[in-house]
């Protein structure tokens, strides 16, 4: 068989990042992400000459986006709201129905139909599939997925718990089942994905029961600049008292807030050394990240009853031993004992991290979210 090719486009509010996969093999080809689009400082002013530049540096890399191989363009859109769970070939009729989703998600999913739209009319003869955040999700039990608030204002609305980074859980979760050669129905798992966003998951044999995020990807853990949970009523008091407009107290909770809110740096490579230099800002933020993760694995075990395996992915969870160690430690009552010389060992691909006698599984497992989607584009099509 030949090498069947999708681009993965993954088009946010000020970047777009690219990936050329071979979804059979699992092989990336190549890729590659433009930054600050549409910032003053930037020449790059709009996702249309984020994706004409794309496409140039694709060129350059010897990629031929016009030949037979590529058979589809797969699109991360953050928000699928009810309607849309499953990878989606994209119409004109479908984008339409995308655009109106907006109103869900304003942060998120303006820049995905953006991209979509200069996608097609620069490849316009290979299929384009949307892709969903939300989709693993959209069936969460109905009590994981409820807000406690007024029912009707709800359903007008769509306001439920639709819960974010779903291809991701996901995926990790079924690698993670993989890696102990046990079939995904058998097994329960929590996922912790810790990226600049962060979200867990509650997965009981391959269905989602909890997710952190709900309505929009504000919720849940501390994020490197999103809050997390916070009481609703702060966001009344601030609009009351600070005389804050509704998208200054958005802004703030999304983009000046979590780590960085409270330390004023996002990543944790810098975070770490800002800790050893005795930075008692960057501690605290530290901290409340770990108590805030803490709190999450101790209800979602409670949530699940049995767990088998916690798995941790994404840049944090992926590379940071240390916020492994401190999101577990002192849980060997609970059955969960991490090995320290495991859990620093480098390593690239999926791995255990859990002691022999430990009777929760602890593991490693890298994601790939381009994959998944591209895979998802060849299974649709
Ligand atoms: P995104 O949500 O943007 O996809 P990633 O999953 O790529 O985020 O995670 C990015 C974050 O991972 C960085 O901001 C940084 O905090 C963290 N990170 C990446 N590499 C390391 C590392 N070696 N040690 C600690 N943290 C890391």
């Amino acid at each position: 068989m030949t090498d069947r090719l999708v681009l993965v486009i993954n088009a946010g509010s000020s970047s777009l990042k690219y990936q050329l996969v071979e979804p059979d093999s699992g092989v990336t080809r190549t890729g590659g992400g433009i930054q600050q689009i549409g910032e003053p400082s930037s020449r790059v002013a709009d996702h249309e000459e984020a994706l004409r530049l794309a496409f140039a540096q694709l060129g350059e890399a010897g990629v031929d986006l016009g030949a037979r191989d590529l058979v589809a363009v797969g699109h991360r859109v953050v928000h699928g709201g009810n309607d849309f769970y499953r990878p989606t070939v994209l119409d004109d009729a479908r984008i339409a129905e995308l655009e109106k989703l907006s109103e869900l998600a304003p942060l998120h999913n303006p820049p995905a139909v953006q991209g979509i739209k200069v996608a097609r009319r620069l490849l316009p003869d290979v299929a384009h599939v949307a892709v969903f955040d939300t989709a693993f999700f959209h069936d969460l039990p109905a009590a994981a997925a409820t807000y406690a608030m007024n029912r009707e204002l709800a359903e007008r609305w769509r306001i439920r718990r639709y819960g974010f980074h779903g291809t991701s859980h996901r995926y990790v979760g079924e690698r993670a089942a993989e890696f102990l050669g046990r079939p995904l129905g058998a097994v329960n798992q929590i996922v912790l994905h810790l990226g600049n966003g962060a979200s867990a998951s509650a997965i009981a044999g391959g269905k989602p029961v909890e997710t952190s995020m709900g309505l929009t990807p504000l919720e849940g853990l501390v994020m490197g600049t999103r809050s997390g949970d916070i009481d609703p009523g702060v966001i009344s008091y601030l609009w009351r008292r600070a005389n804050m407009d509704v998208d200054k107290i958005e802004s703030m909770l999304n983009n000046q807030s979590g780590v960085w809110g409270l330390a004023g740096e996002r990543d944790f490579r810098r975070l770490r050394a800002m800790i050893e230099s005795g930075d008692d800002a960057a501690q605290l933020a530290y901290d409340v990240f770990i108590h805030r993760l803490r709190k999450y694995i101790g209800a979602y075990l409670a949530v699940l009853g049995h767990t088998d395996v916690i798995t941790f992915t994404a840049g944090i969870g992926e590379n940071d031993a240390a916020v492994r160690r401190d999101a577990l430690a002192g849980l060997e009552e609970l059955g969960i004992a991490v090995d320290q010389r495991r859990n620093l060992a480098a390593g690239a691909g999926a791995r255990r991290i859990s002691a022999d006698g430990s009777r929760i599984a602890v593991l490693v497992v890298p994601t790939n979210e381009e994959l998944a989607i591209a895979r998802d584009c060849v299974a649709v099509l």
